[in-house]
């Protein structure tokens, strides 16, 4: 049996953490797809080809330190916007959504280009401002100097490439359920995709 559950939104929306949280409330497996872009970015900041990047990507490769820089993060969101690139990473995601016991996917184009089929598909946002405060006090808590400001540049730059880009662009899929996390506790947040997606089941 397999069970697909898209889950997309910009950065630090909070997607991670309920994905996480669905995967293990349902027993599926859990793929960061921003991890495979990451990791193309990181090998473009060390001199690599992105294309030669993304085709040779390995499993070693998304457990490399460092992927969650922001210097990393920008590199991703500007390698995504190459379609060969994108394309390259196609495949894994698909196999991934369809591996047999249920699969959470977790990214930007999931719901409208990787798995438009999916059987569940939730679209995470907050506020630029609430997105940016979080990510500013994991920053801060793992001794990184910035600033709140830095951040929330950094945050509202990649939302605008991440959401103009020509190729999959971020985007809510039509029938994904919408769960606005800028008021929301983790807890209450969790709980509200657990709920779609067992709506999605019955
Ligand atoms: O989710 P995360 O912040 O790790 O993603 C890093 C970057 O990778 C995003 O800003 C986006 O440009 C890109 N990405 C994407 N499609 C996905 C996942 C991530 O374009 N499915």
């Amino acid at each position: 049996m397999s069970f697909a559950i898209a889950i997309d939104g910009p950065a630090a929306a909070g997607k991670g953490t309920i994905s996480k949280a669905v995967a293990a409330h349902f027993g599926f497996a859990h793929l960061d797809t921003g991890l495979l872009y990451r990791a193309v970015g990181a090998k473009v900041l060390a001199g690599v080809d992105p294309l030669e990047a993304a085709e040779t990507l390995t499993a070693e490769d998304l457990e490399e330190p460092g992927l969650r820089t922001a210097d990393v993060a920008q590199a991703a969101s500007r390698v995504a916007v190459i379609g060969e690139v994108r394309a390259a990473l196609v495949d894994f995601q698909r196999a991934f959504a369809r591996r047999a016991g249920g699969a959470v996917l977790d990214g930007r184009d999931i719901g409208t280009v990787i798995c438009p089929d999916a059987e569940a598909k939730l679209f995470v946002t907050a506020s630029a401002e609430v997105r940016a405060q979080r990510r500013f006090a994991e920053l801060e808590a793992r001794g990184d100097d910035t600033s709140f400001e830095t951040v929330l540049a950094d945050v509202k730059e990649r939302d605008a490439r991440d959401a103009g880009r020509a190729e999959a662009p971020m985007v809510a899929a039509e029938d994904a359920v919408r769960i606005d996390t800028s008021e929301l506790s983790i807890e209450a947040a969790v709980a509200a995709a657990i709920a779609a997606v067992e709506e999605a089941r019955a």
